[in-house]
């Protein structure tokens, strides 16, 4: 076989792999086969640059940069829809319908409405070549290289596909995508994201590809536009989308009559708690698409499809008392402790109270019986309290003013919302929770010793701070309720292991409040170790690429505390990393500071992400569309011949890749 054959297979292969393992959800090959596969293929294309293909599935892991999403019209416009929220609202709908069409039998397709961030997907010869938001309807932002990486997105479609068509969807985030994000953020300590239709749309914002890439986004898709289609009907839309490719939900359901179309409302009403996703409603459409052309449109919406609003599912119960949280940054939560009810579906017993404003606004009181709705939001919140209910005697809620794990009086800095236990030292919580992030997987990743063990060791005494790991023997250890030799031994051999871990990790590792696995990098990357990074002021540390006055200020106030002085200097005592390995070091220089490339084409000597890695060890940036702010395009063989243009109107400079290497 020859290596372009065996690319070529490789790529064919990833995609089978990618569509049953995303789109008909059936995986064929484990995830760390996979793995092995899209490495093997990515170390290829590296080494043949010449054998390039826009719709590659490495292209999935991202890495392109994106200052400024260059506004795109749509060929077709993007239209909002009419709601309805009963029955005879429908009628009037479908008697509207039947007054233009005239007295002719009317099939509709019921689909339903998904809740995330509408997109226009735009296929040439079956490849994706350009992803635009919906913006205002007219026109909306290019957001193509962030939708590459969206695996649910076909880059190349299969079957018989016409040349050219505009396809639209939602992108969402699934329930339990979102909670595993959020469990992520919470160990990061950083504040959770409110609900998944927003994080969803912020994600296709995201400068960083790199970042859209990490979040488990899906494309759901329910319509097409374009010329000379050969699709007569809605329902016909969905299967030939399905057959292409496209990930299209197979909940959609032909009906002949209102009934059925009803019957299918109030079913998903019910059971749509038991979708893996969101869905507000369910969008009703004509089905044929010669009837819809008839129809046409009103000034904001189609004429020939209708959207169904669900209600909020709303309770009402009695909260029986209001808790305090501590989380592992101090962050103080108030949390409802209602009498279980049932709420769409499950059993209800907590729910968020957010902060002190909120209860204050709300006026909540121990006691008080509340209505409590499920929204976007994963955790029911409360609305409003019955005062009808309040009892007599009842008395408005005082928050605490002292911390419930350590006594330690709270604090609220000025705009912010929620409250804070300031003892990060001292106060228990506080401490295992920071802890037990230092061990976890994508911090030191500490083998043989889990949250549990950690919370032990501490109530026995044995450790304070995460420093105190490091001196942990495995005869203190054996003592401990479920220990043994090996698991003791185990223990302190991951412990040991652990020195290891490169430097951007351990910065991780440290807790620092806001500084999460991306900040760490960039913080690693920019002072090199962890004396610069210490002796740098708040002013110094925003001057660097997206770190902001919060993160700055949070990096200050660490080091500023004596007792994480004297933790990181035993850390570094030691043997851990506190400092980018001499490799690491070797490949980065400052000499591309302030410039931003754009790179096209296919390259000689260099991979493209290889040339990309280049420029950002380099201290440049890489953009994927040219503007005015672009100092160099780098032009390989076989540029795109838009992107010429513009760099030429712009005045560009466009240099080869031998004058970039020079550079250098
Ligand atoms: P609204 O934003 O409330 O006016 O609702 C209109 C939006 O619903 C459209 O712009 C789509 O983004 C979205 N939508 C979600 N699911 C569907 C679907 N199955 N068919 C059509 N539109 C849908
Ligand atoms: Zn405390």
């Amino acid at each position: 076989m020859t290596i372009q054959q065996k690319i070529t297979s490789l790529r064919d292969e990833l995609r089978k792999h990618n569509y049953s393992y995303y789109v008909l959800d059936k995986p064929t090959i484990s995830d760390y086969e996979f793995d092995v596969k899209l490495k093997e293929l990515q170390k290829l294309e590296e080494e043949h640059p010449e054998f390039y293909d826009a719709t590659s599935p490495t292209l999935r892991v991202g890495g392109t940069v994106t200052k400024n999403f260059e506004t795109v019209q749509h060929e077709h416009r993007m239209y909002s829809l009419d709601n309805s929220y009963s029955k005879d609202n429908l009628e009037d709908w479908e008697k509207r319908i039947q007054r233009i069409l005239g007295d002719v039998p009317v099939e509709f397709t019921c689909e339903l409405k998904y809740d995330g961030a509408s997109i226009s997907l735009t296929y040439e010869d079956g490849k994706l070549v350009r992803a635009v938001t919906r913006g205002d309807g007219f026109q909306g932002d290019d957001v193509t290289t962030n939708i590459k990486t969206i695996t649910s997105v076909p880059l190349q479609l299969r079957g018989d596909y016409p040349p050219k068509f505009d396809i639209r969807g939602e992108i969402i985030l699934t329930l339990e995508g979102f909670a595993q994000m959020n469990k992520e953020r919470i160990e990061a300590g950083e504040d959770p994201y409110m609900n998944p239709r927003n994080t969803a749309s912020g994600s296709l914002k995201l400068q960083d590809s790199a970042l859209v890439a990490q979040r488990p986004l899906e494309c759901l898709l329910y319509s097409i536009t374009g010329k000379n289609l050969n699709i007569a009907s809605q329902f016909e839309v969905l299967e030939k989308a399905r057959a292409w490719g496209f990930k299209v939900p197979t909940v959609a359901k032909l009906c002949k009559t209102t009934d059925e179309v009803m019957q299918f409302v109030e079913y998903w009403d019910v059971h749509r708690h038991d979708l893996p996703y969101e869905t507000d409603g369910v969008v009703i459409k004509v089905n044929s698409l010669r009837y819809q052309e008839e129809l046409g449109y009103t000034a904001k919406a189609p004429r020939w499809a209708m959207a169904y609003k669900f209600k909020a599912e709303q309770v009402s119960t009695v909260l029986n008392e209001i808790t305090y949280q501590v989380g592992r940054t101090g962050a103080i939560t108030p949390v409802a402790n209602l009498e279980p009810v049932l709420l769409a579906g499950t059993t209800v017993k907590r729910a968020s109270l957010h902060n002190a404003d909120q209860i204050e606004k709300l006026d909540i009181r121990e006691g008080d019986t509340v209505f409590v709705e499920k929204g976007g939001e994963i955790i029911p919140k409360i609305i409003a309290v019955d005062f009808t209910k309040r009892p007599a005697d009842s008395t408005p809620t005082k928050y605490i003013a002292h911390c419930p794990e350590c006594e330690t009086e709270l604090i609220r800095k000025e705009g912010e919302a929620q409250h804070f236990c300031p003892n990060d030292t001292g106060c228990p919580t506080q401490i295992t929770g920071r802890i037990q992030h230092f061990i976890s997987r994508k911090a030191m990743d500490i083998e043989g010793l889990g949250s549990e063990t950690v919370e032990l060791l501490f109530k026995e005494g044995l450790i304070a701070n995460y420093a105190d790991l490091y001196t942990l023997t495995k005869e203190q250890v054996m003592p401990l309720e479920r220990m043994a030799e090996k698991s003791a031994e185990n223990l302190v051999n991951g412990v040991a292991a652990s020195k290891m871990i490169p430097f951007e990790r351990v910065l991780f590792a440290l807790g620092i409040r806001y500084v999460g696995e991306t900040v760490a990098k960039k913080l690693a990357k920019a002072y090199k170790n962890i004396d610069a990074l210490k002796a740098a002021s708040q002013e110094e540390l925003v001057s660097v690429d997206e770190i902001g006055e919060r993160i700055a200020e949070s990096v200050v106030h660490f080091f500023d505390n004596p007792t994480n002085v004297e933790i990181v200097d035993r850390l570094k005592s030691y043997g851990l990393q506190f400092s980018l390995s001499q490799a690491q070091l070797e490949n980065q220089s400052d000499k591309l500071k302030g410039q931003t490339f754009v790179v096209s084409g296919v390259f000689e000597t260099i991979g493209r992400t290889e040339l990309k890695k280049l420029i950002e060890d380099n201290g440049g940036k890489v953009a994927s569309s040219i503007s005015s702010k672009t100092s160099f395009l780098v032009a390989g063989d076989k540029m795109g011949p838009s992107k010429k243009t513009k760099a030429e109107n712009l005045g560009v400079p466009i240099i080869s890749e031998q004058e970039f290497l020079a550079k250098l």
